[in-house]
């Protein structure tokens, strides 16, 4: 099953790019086809990419009476916000001890301060804006073996020292109260995580964004940027001038600023869907609803729907390109953790692709004084773009100190530049599966 899918234009123009064929994109809202852009436009600040960054950026930027015009090259939510697991996971892909570690405890102070707020104003959204998007509370990391246990008592420790004492620690059978399989020898609990439907997520901001007179353009790649008071961005048919940019593309993004893209890396993840399995087999996978993720080095996540589907994700390949055939590389993942959905039938499969950072923390910047960008989440993004629209918000109205705590942490290129960056991370990975697979 192919996982993008493209219509022509109507109008004989470029090839239209749709959502891939998830099941986000099958119970999504309703919500309308934007119109390309023709003609120039003029406007206080354009962002570049409607996902979670670029419309949560936007939203706040309209909130505070700014004109904002929003470019993206296919749909709103096409890219990682609307096809990824939904799961609703604090704090960073980094721990705070190796950010404590390698930058000091002031910055590990800062970011520690906004570990949870990006989750805060997800659900601010929601209920400021009345988006339907089947928000559920909880989710937990599971432990695959005893070392994986060991670090999530001291996650829980380090979480402590930062403020969040909201962690349950589940120890051998105790972890079935939560998860009904086998697999796992305990579990952190998050009760202030969640899960919800990523794609309703980002269409009901988009329309917020509508109603306080933001616009949106979709089936418009920008395809350069010149930079200068304003900056202007040409798309196919048009283009926009624009006093500041926020530049929100993250893996998507290709061509346009390579220096965006040269310290990061776009990786492919994998989802499958079930048919909806029932209320009491889905009762008796997560017997509480809440959504899952192992700690394996290449984690499975998972999590049930509104219609008890089980969607479940895993794997990483570096690089972004898709596998051919993805329920035949997730489903014995699926089977592994539930024995018990071997005869179940996969409904839909998709790929989706995250960038990824040297050091697992997201990039922040500015370039030539009015180009702002955020990107690089490493696998957790759906709190972190939320906390990212703000600071960019924040930056461009005079408040810099906390867009700065993130724009001050150095990135390293991946070893091997562009050429060699894919087989040495999956050497890397290499290693670290194999050590999960041991135990060690
Ligand atoms: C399969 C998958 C599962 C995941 N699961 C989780 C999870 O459960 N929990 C979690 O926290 N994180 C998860 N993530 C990560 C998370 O989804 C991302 O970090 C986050 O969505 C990134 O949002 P973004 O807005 O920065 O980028 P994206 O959502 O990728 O949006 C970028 C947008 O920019 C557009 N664009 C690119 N270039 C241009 C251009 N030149 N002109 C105009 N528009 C352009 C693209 O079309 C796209 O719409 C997952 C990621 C994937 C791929």
């Amino acid at each position: 099953m192919s996982s993008r899918s493209t219509a022509t234009d109507p109008r004989g123009g470029a090839t239209e790019v749709q959502h891939a064929a998830s099941w986000y994109a099958a119970s999504a809202n309703a919500s309308p086809q934007r119109p390309a852009l023709e003609g120039e436009v003029s406007c206080d600040v354009c962002v570049v990419g409607a996902g979670f960054t670029g419309i949560s950026a936007a939203l706040h930027l309209a909130e505070q009476g700014l004109k904002v015009v929003v470019l993206e090259a296919a749909r709103v939510g096409y890219g990682a916000s609307g096809r990824n697991g939904g799961q609703i996971v604090n704090s960073y892909s980094r721990d705070m001890d190796v950010i404590e570690d390698k930058y000091g405890a002031d910055t590990a102070r800062a970011l520690g301060d906004m570990a949870f707020e990006g989750n805060r104003i997800i659900r601010e959204r929601i209920a400021r804006y009345d988006i339907q998007c089947d928000l559920r509370e909880g989710n937990l990391f599971a432990a695959c073996n005893e070392r994986q246990l060991k670090g999530l008592r001291e996650h829980q420790a380090l979480w402590q020292r930062y403020g969040h004492d909201g962690l349950e620690l589940l120890e051998g059978d105790a972890c079935r109260r939560e998860v009904g399989s086998d697999r796992y020898t305990g579990a952190l609990v998050d009760h202030s995580g969640g899960h919800l439907h990523p794609l309703n997520l980002v269409l009901g901001q988009a329309a917020a964004l509508e109603s306080l007179g933001g616009v949106i353009f979709e089936q418009s790649p920008v395809e350069s940027l010149v930079h200068g008071q304003p900056v202007v961005l040409k798309s196919r048919n048009g283009s926009v001038r624009a006093e500041r940019v926020v530049m929100a593309g993250n893996a998507y993004m290709s061509g346009v600023m390579p220096e965006l893209e040269a310290k990061s890396m776009p990786c492919g993840t994998q989802i499958i869907t079930t048919e909806p399995l029932g209320e009491d087999l889905a009762r008796e996978l997560l017997p509480n609803n809440m959504a899952v993720e192992d700690c394996n080095y290449l984690l499975d996540y998972f999590r049930l729907t509104r219609d008890n589907r089980l969607i479940y994700g895993g794997g990483v390949n570096y690089g972004g390109e898709d596998p051919q055939d993805i329920e035949a590389v997730i489903r014995p993942k699926m089977e592994k953790t539930f024995p018990m959905l071997k005869t179940v039938k996969v409904d839909y499969a998709w790929s989706g692709t995250f960038l990824m950072t040297l050091n697992r923390l997201p990039q922040f910047g500015v370039i030539n004084d009015n180009v702002y960008y955020a990107q690089g989440y490493s696998g957790h993004g759906v709190t972190c773009t939320h906390l990212a629209g703000r600071l960019i918000s924040e930056v461009m109205t005079g408040r810099d100190e906390r867009f700065d705590a993130f724009a001050g942490l150095p990135h390293l290129p991946f070893p091997g530049g562009r050429m060699l960056r894919v087989p040495l991370s999956a050497i890397g990975a290499w290693y670290y599966q194999t050590r999960d697979k041991l135990g060690i």
